[in-house]
């Protein structure tokens, strides 16, 4: 790879497209003509607002995002949407989760302080290595919404079907598949997406949501954690995270021009076939999900043994790649393997993985 750089199997923050990295290093001193860089501009200069205006028209051009949904550019990252969702879109303090792994433990958690939560289908009894039928949910009638985290960053698992939510809001935690295919965002009252794992920079969330849920009744609310604040002020409430909406309107013209959703879904799906295709016949890694349900973006795998992974991570670090160790909570292996990373990194790190079986096991 190019300026050193390595193959990088963070799962977030995580490997921007290179292409865009090179421009942004181009403009970084002086953003077209405008003698200062995009971090030290104004918000509320016509220079950034042009900046602001096309990240937001790409990623609806790149989504489809239907005309009555409003396109948000949060700060506080993915974590403030856990408390922003239920604050915001519990009218009668019921709402449905699907627990699936880590980040949609974390939501429960959150949303429990607000009101009352009902864990309509669970992955739990299996070590969250599966996503639960939802074709057919327990949902109470005042239930304000059903919520689900689409990909486990985590645990490695995502939704190809989405839950039959009977007629309620659907709210979906996209952080670590946020364009990586094609979604029908007509199908769900609110997308958000932590920007680090798929896009760009750390600390920011993009929040996709149906303009009827925006409430006026919310006074006693942090004003920063309405989303009526954000979308009466075009996201512009008080300074943005600039940088992020810069870097990231960067990779919505990257994807426009190289494909849209649909291309990328069909290079993550050959990408991830080349790693799963591996695990399937080796007889030293093993995948630790369920086929189906098995994420294009986050791919943990163990060894025979937990010294065995500590050992297979250091090796791979002294061999040029980065990041493969699995998540603090769950042990093992992971390869994080988003937009950015080419086919060649994947295929790079499965002969690493060969050669390694081949001398160990
Ligand atoms: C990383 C992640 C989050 C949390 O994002 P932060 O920006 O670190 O708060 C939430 N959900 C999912 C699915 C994630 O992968």
């Amino acid at each position: 790879m190019k300026y050193g750089r390595t193959y990088n199997f963070s799962a977030g923050p995580a490997m921007m497209p290179e292409e865009v990295l090179e421009e942004i290093a181009a403009e970084v001193l002086n953003y077209r003509g405008s003698g200062m860089s995009v971090m030290e501009m104004s918000h509320r200069s016509q220079v950034f607002q042009q900046i602001a205006d096309e990240a937001e028209a790409d990623l609806r051009t790149l989504m489809g995002v239907p005309d009555n949904y409003k396109v948000l550019f949060i700060q506080g990252g993915g974590t403030v949407q856990f408390s922003m969702v239920p604050l915001n879109l519990m009218k009668n303090g019921v709402a449905c989760y699907v627990e699936t792994g880590a980040w949609s433990k974390k939501a429960i958690n959150e949303a429990k302080k607000m009101g009352e939560v009902k864990i309509v289908a669970s992955s739990a009894d299996k070590n969250f290595s599966y996503v639960p039928d939802c074709s057919d949910l327990d949902i109470p009638d005042n239930a304000d919404y059903v919520y689900i985290c689409e990909n486990e960053t985590i645990n490695g698992t995502t939704f190809f079907n989405l839950p039959n939510t009977k007629g309620k809001i659907l709210v979906s935690d996209q952080s670590s598949m946020f364009l990586s295919r094609p979604c029908d965002v007509s199908k769900y009252g609110l997308i958000w997406a932590g920007v680090q794992k798929n896009v760009g920079p750390a600390g920011m969330a993009v929040v996709i949501i149906r303009d009827d849920l925006i409430r006026d009744d919310l006074d006693k609310l942090p004003i920063y954690l309405n989303y009526k604040t954000h979308a009466d002020n075009d996201s512009m409430y008080n300074t943005p995270n600039c940088w992020a909406i810069y870097c990231c309107g960067k990779v919505f013209k990257y994807l426009i021009k190289n494909g849209g959703l649909e291309a990328m879904a069909k290079r993550n799906e050959e990408k991830a076939a080349v790693l799963y295709d591996f695990l399937d016949q080796s007889k030293f890694f093993t995948g630790a999900v369920r086929k189906e349900d098995r994420s294009l973006m986050n791919v943990p795998f163990v060894s025979p043994s937990k010294e065995q992974d500590a050992d297979v991570v250091a090796a791979s670090k002294a061999a040029g790649f980065d990041n493969l160790k699995g998540h603090k909570s769950v042990g093992g292996l992971r390869a994080s393997i988003y937009n950015a990373m080419p086919k060649e990194g994947v295929e790079a790190l499965v002969d690493f993985l060969k050669k390694y079986e081949a001398e160990h096991a």
